[in-house]
């Protein structure tokens, strides 16, 4: 069954953009998982297709309208569609390989992009919206934040991508940033690679990978060292 995304956003010409390149591009004409640009201003109700508005209480800037987005919501996703709703925002957890997984297992994701200075938020509430952040810092639109989830959804869809150990030994998937990569040349510029990894002995190799993975974990990320077994949310 095809794992559906359905894009809310006032740029749908975004999409499906960079996703229709690579692993996703390749998955996405495959039919393995689809990409709908939903345009939020076709419901605008004036003639201006008007989706913003002064915020409440002053301040600077515009916000997406409550009335628009909950008709825009409701067209991509009638009442008994399973897919989660999410809503990209600064304010929302941080979004983890655990979360990514889970959503990829799923039947696809409805994915509202803010802009200006946000949504109403009384949409979030009246529509069941998830709140997701992608990290601590503010883009100008949620459509960037968009494709990040939905590129790493998509690696995992089954049979995007061809080797699954690949997957089973990347950053966070036992709670460790992965160790460090090398290939071909040997020696580049006077640097080479680490003779275990040439010693064709497996288990050295493992013990070796596990010792980088964990001092990488330990030195730049303590607060994933100080978790036990698999990243959670
Ligand atoms: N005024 C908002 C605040 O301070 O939280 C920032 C609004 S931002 C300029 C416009 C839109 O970009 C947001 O509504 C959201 O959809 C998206 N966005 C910005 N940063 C994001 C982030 N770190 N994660 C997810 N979405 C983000």
């Amino acid at each position: 069954m095809t794992w559906r995304a359905s894009v809310l956003t006032i740029f749908p010409e975004l999409f499906p953009g960079p996703l229709a390149a690579s692993l996703a591009g390749k998955a996405l004409a495959a039919g393995i998982w689809s990409c709908e640009a939903i345009d939020i201003r076709k419901f605008a109700a004036d003639k201006h297709r008007t989706v913003d508005d002064t915020p409440a209480g002053g301040g600077p800037g515009m916000v997406l309208k409550a009335d628009v987005l909950a008709r825009a919501i409701d067209a991509a996703a009638p009442a008994g569609d399973p897919r989660p709703r999410i809503l990209l925002t600064p304010r929302g957890r941080p979004l983890t390989q655990s979360r990514v997984r889970a959503l990829a297992e799923g039947p696809g994701v409805v994915v509202v992009c803010g802009r200006f200075e946000g949504v109403d938020q009384r949409i979030v509430e009246a529509r069941s919206l998830e709140e997701i952040s992608i990290g601590d810092y503010v883009l100008s639109g949620g459509e960037v934040a968009a494709y990040v989830l939905l590129d790493a959804c998509a690696r995992l869809l089954p049979g995007v991508m061809g080797e699954d150990a690949s997957k089973a030994e990347e950053s966070f998937e036992a709670g460790l940033l992965e160790y460090p990569q090398y290939t071909k040349p040997q020696v580049f510029e006077g640097r080479a690679i680490p003779d275990v990894l040439l010693s064709g002995d497996h288990g050295k190799v493992a013990a070796w990978r596990r010792a980088e993975a964990e001092r990488a974990t330990r030195e730049r990320r303590p607060d994933l060292a100080r978790r036990k077994g698999p990243e959670r949310e």
